[in-house]
């Protein structure tokens, strides 16, 4: 094939990509799982790590997968270390080259008897290594587990006051929404403002109200929002968040559209196709690749085929990216320019 023909998997591969909203236990790849469980004593068995891969009629819940892990799976740091190199390399194997990614430490704390400290630094560890050997940077984004208690999260927010690094540049929060609103950890972001962490949150996200949207907005004072899609049933504040220009990750294959659309309107109705179209800053993302069964290649294709936006769109997404990414402003700005000529380059030889 001559270069000037690129198919459309191939420009993906090519052009350079920032995720911003995934999960570190999300990342875990099968085999590394099962080795995890053996080497400490897991009562997980390989059966259920098998089913805990598979998206059939009844898929066993993330959430689920997550507890198991934190609870049972992940005993040492280096085991941290691991998942995290492990996650780095897969993403720069498909151009990703530079990961802000989330990390809930609130579970394995309580679920081991491991420092705060050591888990931090054992991550940091993963990290660098990956940046050595795959040249791909990242930030870890610890992040508040809104099942706990609103204490649980200020806890976790003056631990990383305590263990101050700067790859560690903000905080998030996920988990259940339901029942768990955003204002229920103001404490938790206020503190984190207060020492100039940066902000996020998962809000309107089980189809839960655009409420969830606007308190994280202007309760916690965010400076992105993760998935938000509730927003769209409120114009007003799909303006706001033009105005604001605030970036919003979205997930194409986010697990609550998938089980409540019908398969045959799913690509219609689901929110993404609207988000952008609206004026929205949105950035798409694999959130838990190895349990939706997704990779960022396959995201941006679900973009162009499930959600019918074009090629210019994935280059506006790229700098949406990296605008409301958490890189200091020198580096965000040139690698806004280089992005972009490496993306018109290879869109030149896909056309
Ligand atoms: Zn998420």
């Amino acid at each position: 094939m001559s270069e000037a023909n690129l198919t459309l998997n191939q420009f993906l591969q090519q052009i350079p990509k920032i995720e911003l909203h995934c999960h570190l236990l999300g990342t875990v790849r099968k085999e590394t799982m099962k080795e995890l469980a053996r080497k400490n004593g897991a009562r997980t068995t390989d059966a259920e790590i098998n089913a805990f891969y598979v998206r059939g009629e009844k898929p066993v819940g993330v959430l689920h997968v997550f507890r198991e892990l934190e609870n049972q799976i992940l005993q040492d740091p280096d085991d941290l270390r691991r998942i995290t190199y492990e996650y780095l390399e897969d993403a720069s194997r498909q151009q990703v080259r530079h990961a802000e990614f989330f990390w809930n430490p609130t579970g394995t704390l309580a679920a081991t008897d491991l420092s705060y400290s050591e888990l931090q630094n054992a991550i940091l560890l993963g990290m660098n290594e990956a940046e050595t050997d795959f040249g791909i940077t990242s930030l870890l984004i610890p992040s508040i587990d809104r099942e706990a208690s609103a204490s649980a999260g200020l806890e976790m927010v003056a631990l990383m006051c305590a263990h101050r690094h700067p790859a560690v540049v903000g905080i998030g929060m996920d988990y259940n929404e339901v029942n768990n609103p955003p204002e229920k950890f103001s404490d938790a972001y206020a503190l984190a403002k207060k020492v100039s962490l940066k902000t996020t949150a998962h809000a309107g996200e089980f189809g839960t109200s655009w409420k969830n949207v606007e308190t994280a907005m202007d309760v916690l004072g965010v400076d992105r929002l993760d998935h938000a899609y509730s927003v769209l049933d409120n114009p007003a504040l799909v303006s706001r968040c033009i105005d604001q220009g605030i970036l919003i990750t979205v997930v194409p294959t986010n697990s609550y559209y998938l089980r409540t659309l019908s398969a045959d309107l799913w690509a219609q109705e689901h929110p993404i196709r609207q988000m952008a179209r609206a004026g929205l800053k949105i950035h798409p993302n694999t959130d838990d690749p190895s349990f939706h069964l997704v990779d960022p290649i396959k995201c941006q294709r679900m973009m162009i085929e499930a959600f019918g936006y074009g090629i210019d769109d994935l280059k506006n997404f790229m700098l949406n990216g990296l605008e409301g990414s958490w890189l200091d402003h020198t580096t965000k700005s040139n690698l806004i320019k280089q992005w972009s000529e490496e993306f018109d380059e290879q869109r030149q030889k896909y056309l």
